[in-house]
């Protein structure tokens, strides 16, 4: 009934242009390649893209949760595809991507969690990429160690792993996910020696303030490096619905916020996704 129907300006984005979009958006056409950056239709692709960076997906398209925000459908999951990793690799290669974000649906019905194909997609990159960096942005993989101990293996430059949001909106907006097991995972890739530990949280789902600066404070207790905050918006009418459009100046805030927490990066903005200038987080 008119209730944030319309979005503020500050939410308008521009097509996406220049140069290196229109030939990598050509090459993606041409091959049929995936990655998240067209399916997701990303507001920020003009810009990522001129960089280099992109985001892929593996493990395929249906995932078995179903957060209460997110796009991808939810169900059992086709077959693991083993010759994945090498079409991945290839993709990054005929983009020239110069760092790459790696992300996949939650495989539960996996043994391994798929963290198996997780650690031959990465080796396959580095083979065929010597010269790209990469973020692994990856499930919780239960909190399963044997798991994630095959991501820290292959040491990829960034390991992230998504909050989505505050403590109390865990289980409405990831049912079935735990914000005390995610702050494990956080605490654990940290603690197994990787670089860079990165994770995101979407605000105008009903937060307050007061959550949002506690969950900084429980990011940089587990030794989180990387921060994202960026708006969330409703993929469809069945999603959870957006309750509030944080204003820039609020997202500013948080920004400063968390610098002085001790960040090394915090991206906060409308648009900011969570591989939103990704590059920079290596350093
Ligand atoms: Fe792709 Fe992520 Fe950049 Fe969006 S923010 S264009 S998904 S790399
Ligand atoms: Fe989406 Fe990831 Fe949740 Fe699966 S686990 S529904 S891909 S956010």
């Amino acid at each position: 009934k008119g209730r944030l129907t319309q979005k503020p300006k500050w939410l308008r984005v521009k097509l996406p242009t220049g140069k290196k979009y229109t030939e990598l958006r050509g090459l993606v056409d041409k091959y049929n390649l995936h990655t998240i950056c067209t399916s997701g239709s990303c507001p920020n692709m003009g810009e990522c893209w001129g960089e280099g960076t992109a985001t892929f997906m593996i493990l395929g398209n249906v995932c078995t949760r179903s957060c209460g925000f997110c796009g991808v459908k939810t169900g059992r999951p086709e077959t693991v595809d083993w010759d994945e990793p090498e079409k991945v690799a290839r993709s990054i290669k005929l983009m020239s991507i110069k760092h790459a974000v790696l992300t996949s649906v939650d495989r539960d019905d996996l043994k391994d969690g798929g963290s198996i194909i997780w650690a031959e997609t990465v080796k396959a990159v580095r083979r065929m990429n010597p010269n790209t960096t990469l973020e692994t942005l990856i499930p919780d993989f239960q909190g399963i160690e044997r798991n994630i101990d095959r991501i820290v293996d292959v040491a990829p430059e960034v390991v992230s792993h998504n909050m989505e949001t505050v403590k109390r909106l865990t289980r409405e907006v990831r049912i079935q996910a735990k914000y005390e097991r995610s702050l494990e995972v956080l605490r654990y890739l940290k603690a197994s020696g990787i670089n860079r530990t990165k994770s995101g949280i979407m605000l105008g789902l009903g937060e307050k303030e007061e959550e949002v600066i506690q969950t900084m404070h429980d990011l940089r207790e587990v030794g989180l490096d990387v921060l994202t905050i960026g708006q969330y918006l409703q993929p469809s009418k069945k999603h959870l619905p957006v309750k509030e459009f944080i204003t820039p100046d609020q997202f500013k805030k948080y920004e400063e916020i968390g610098l002085d927490l001790g960040f090394r990066h915090v991206e906060s903005g409308a648009l900011v996704r969570s591989s939103y200038k990704a590059q920079k987080h290596i350093l």
